[in-house]
């Protein structure tokens, strides 16, 4: 049974490290799909790129030794059998989607990260005591099919499978057609099985981690959000007979609203966010002074306080331009994200493993939605992040370094390990 256990005792573990040259030559080969002039990458979920993509790394983790399975939804799953193999696995991965004009790092980072834990683990012949299995998640962007963490949401049973395949993208295609004529749909079950824990390296698309010198975030929750939509209500009227003085032009309201909303996010210190990014005017032509304006908003910050704070500003302010105006302006919620907490155990075993390492770490909160966040409902589940230079994310200019990437790695490998247990000879 030599070869079921490694000879690997606890000192030798701790002195094990990833290989970053190769995580950092794979990472570019798979930027290689989808690759745009620019730098970036472009892989829409369920395209022939985001397939080939897919094809690429499954072809690697099979020559790892791993196992692989892909659910009826797309997710892929990558096996390597543990000594106690009846044991739930660790997952680790994040996903190989990008949105239109994305970057090399964005859930590549991740995906790729997991496969070289598992290379590191095959050449020192390490075996786990349970099994780990590399996860590549389909559309987490959501540019194409919304919502976004389709694949995961779906595997953790947060979007009901049949919902997600009659889901349509701009042209009309549904989830449902695109995974048979691009082959991606696999025949395993979806979820439904227990997940010991997931674990995801992510970069961290904003600033603060470049900005300080650190090198690994550790991530301990969400930030929360509240989204709105504001109805504008004025009175449609000629657009020229009417006197400026007796206009109540709904656009001209929302324009002074999305200024009031701007300030609001700056005003509640580096953590406050908010965005006025949709609008719908009605009539919309050119000779009818704007009847009605829907407006889409949201307010963000770290302290969920601080968010019931801006809620209050944003509806004042709302009220008072809408008297100022002559128009009605009425603010409904329809979804809010957050406060979330990752599994604060999870959150230990990674910040254990960066300090032990010997690598600058902080505790962040993520703005973005990940994986990670269905994730958690079905298993304790938490993620680190590496720097994202400039900040930039979303962005062909994304970047993260060699040097960075493989720091996350390490800590990865060793959390993983923290969790799975390592058979010793
Ligand atoms: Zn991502």
């Amino acid at each position: 049974m030599v070869a079921e256990h490694s000879a690997i005792g606890p000192g030798l573990a701790a002195n094990l490290r990833v290989d970053g040259a190769r995580l950092w030559k794979t990472l570019l080969e798979i930027g290689e799909i989808g690759a745009t002039p620019g730098g970036g990458c472009r892989r829409l979920a369920l395209t022939s790129e985001d397939r080939a993509a897919r094809e690429l790394f499954m072809g690697w983790a099979r020559e790892a030794g791993a196992k692989i399975s892909v659910d009826r939804i797309g997710n892929i799953f990558c096996r390597r059998a543990g000594s106690q193999d009846a044991l739930p696995p660790v997952m680790l991965g994040s996903h190989l989607d990008t949105v239109p004009t994305g970057g090399k790092f964005d859930g590549a980072l991740g995906v790729i990260a997991a496969l070289e834990v598992l290379r590191t683990l095959e050449d020192r012949k390490i075996r786990t005591l349970a099994p780990i299995e590399l996860v590549v998640w389909m559309n987490e962007e959501g540019s194409r099919f919304s919502p976004s963490m389709m694949g995961s949401a779906v595997f953790a049973g947060d979007l009901p499978f049949e919902r997600a395949l009659a889901i349509k993208d701009p042209g009309g295609t549904t989830v449902a057609a695109a995974l048979a004529e691009t082959g991606i749909a696999g025949e395993a079950p979806i979820g439904g099985r227990p997940v010991a824990a997931y674990l995801e390296l992510h970069n961290e698309q904003g600033p603060i981690l470049e900005a300080e010198g650190t090198q690994i975030g550790i991530v301990t929750g969400t930030f929360t959000a509240r989204y709105f939509v504001a109805t504008v209500t004025g009175e449609p009227a000629h657009v020229g007979p009417t006197p400026m003085e007796a206009r109540r032009d709904a656009l001209v309201g929302a324009a002074e609203a999305i200024l009031a909303i701007d300030r609001i996010g700056r005003g509640f210190g580096p953590d406050g966010r908010s965005n006025a990014p949709h609008l719908e005017v009605y009539p919309n032509v050119r000779g009818v002074i704007p009847a009605e304006v829907k407006l889409s908003c949201d307010v963000r910050h770290a302290d969920p306080t601080q968010v019931a704070a801006m809620e209050i500003l944003l509806r004042s302010e709302l009220a008072a331009i809408g008297a100022r105006r002559g128009i009605n302006i009425s603010l409904e919620q329809y979804f809010q994200f957050g406060p979330m907490q990752f599994d604060a155990e999870l959150v230990a075993t990674f910040r254990d493993a960066a300090r032990s390492l010997g690598y600058t770490h902080r505790d962040i909160l993520t703005v973005a939605g990940h994986d990670t966040v269905p994730m958690r409902k079905i298993c304790p589940s938490a993620m680190i992040f590496t720097p994202s230079i400039g900040g930039i994310s979303h962005n062909e200019r994304e970047f993260t370094s060699a040097a960075q990437a493989e720091a996350g790695c390490n800590v990865l490998l060793h959390a993983v390990l923290a969790r799975t247990g390592v058979a010793t000879a």
